[in-house]
């Protein structure tokens, strides 16, 4: 009798790990599935090709989106663009689950803007230095340096996602 409920025990842990498994399968998505999205964004923008989504880490959801309208407000970058939508739409939001994806790395501006929001993941394609070399106005400090200037912040940056699709759409 005992043996017949250990093997019922395996079977029901079994069963609890793979149902945990498939629903996390279903909701997280890659780095680079995110970065689609954004690339897609970017690509109705061709003149400044600047994308930022910003996604609920735990259930894969886009929560917002935002395109550079620097033309209009020459602070409204995408980053700043897509926190004020995500802002607007989802006011309860806990941002410490949240990652920021941009087809370009934050400027100073913006990732001192998701400091303070306290978004805890920020994926990049492009880097500054190679908006640098390609002639675009860069303010020449690394995303990374910024999060290392603000000791309360323990924020994460990973760059280069998709760069081989993000770059060709930078260069002028
Ligand atoms: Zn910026």
């Amino acid at each position: 009798m005992k043996k017949i409920y250990g093997a019922a025990l395996v079977i029901l842990i079994i069963a609890v790990i793979s149902w945990v498994y498939i629903s996390n399968k279903q909701s997280a998505h890659s780095d680079e599935y995110y970065m689609g999205i954004a690339l897609d964004l970017a690509k109705h923008h061709p003149q400044l090709p600047f994308s930022a989504i910003i996604i609920n880490d735990q259930t894969g959801e886009v929560l917002a989106e935002g395109l550079n309208e620097s033309t209009e407000n020459p602070i409204l970058h995408a980053e700043i663009v897509v926190i004020n939508n995500a802002i607007k739409n989802h006011p309860a939001t806990d941002w410490k689950h949240a990652t920021l994806y941009s087809t370009a790395e934050p400027c100073p501006m913006c990732q001192g803007a998701i400091i303070w929001m306290g978004i805890h993941r920020v994926v990049f394609g492009s880097s500054t230095q190679y908006l640098k070399t390609h002639g675009w106005p860069v303010i020449d400090l690394a995303a990374t340096d910024l999060n290392h200037k603000a000791a309360f912040y323990s924020g994460v940056i990973k760059g280069g996602v998709l760069a081989n699709k993000t770059d060709t759409l930078f260069i002028k």
